[in-house]
């Protein structure tokens, strides 16, 4: 199975799909987390990317398909993915379609996590103090919400035009939440 965890930033992607890792045997691909990777390595995709990065925007769609692809033969071979984080935009979407249908796969599910804006303003407040990723300060994460609006809310009808969209409350405790996902997950399309 091949699902997407879908959400505006700090909706608690990362979280869950951590948790899913566990209990079903997939894979978590998260490009946010393959690009802090590449920069905390140095690598010359690293230095491409360091500063879009913290300026809250999105890298171009070509980098993040190329990471995409490379790690397609690792999920599949563990029995499915995670994405999280990826796709962001509707040509994204599509070259995930174009890559899966190439391997004789496909989207299963698109799970997302709806949050309200208060509650993520005061997530990332707290994972700034605890974890103090640059980009998670207010300013830079105010962009990335309105990224998120523009670039990929537009998602969200993509996929419900393909029947695959799943809506779950993301508000309340961790475990609360994770309960809601694999009812979504259950559920017959
Ligand atoms: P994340 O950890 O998923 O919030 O991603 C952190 C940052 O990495 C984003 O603000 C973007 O700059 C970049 N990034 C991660 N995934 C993507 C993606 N699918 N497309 C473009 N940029 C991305």
């Amino acid at each position: 199975m091949n699902i997407i965890l879908f959400g505006p930033p700090a909706a608690g992607k990362g979280t869950q799909a951590k948790r899913l890792v566990e209990t079903h045997n997939m894979v978590q691909l998260s490009t946010g987390d393959m690009l802090r990777a590449e920069i905390a390595s140095a690598s010359e995709l690293g230095k491409t990317v360091k500063d879009i990065l913290a300026s809250g925007q999105l890298v171009s769609d070509a980098i993040v398909i190329d990471l995409i692809k490379a790690n397609l033969p690792r999920a599949e071979a563990a029995g499915g993915a995670i994405f999280d984080g990826f796709p962001r935009t509707v040509a994204q979407a599509e070259a995930l379609d174009a890559l899966l249908q190439g391997r004789g796969a496909k989207i299963d599910r698109v799970v997302r996590l709806k949050v309200d804006e208060a509650a993520l303003i005061s997530r990332i407040e707290k994972r700034f103090a605890d974890q103090g990723r640059a980009d998670d300060n207010p300013d830079t994460y105010k962009e990335r919400l309105a990224v998120y609006n523009a670039q990929t809310a537009p998602l969200l009808p993509y996929y419900a035009a393909q029947n695959k969209l799943f809506e779950v409350d993301g508000m309340g405790a961790v475990d609360d939440v994770a309960a809601r996902i694999d009812e979504a997950l259950s559920e017959t399309a």
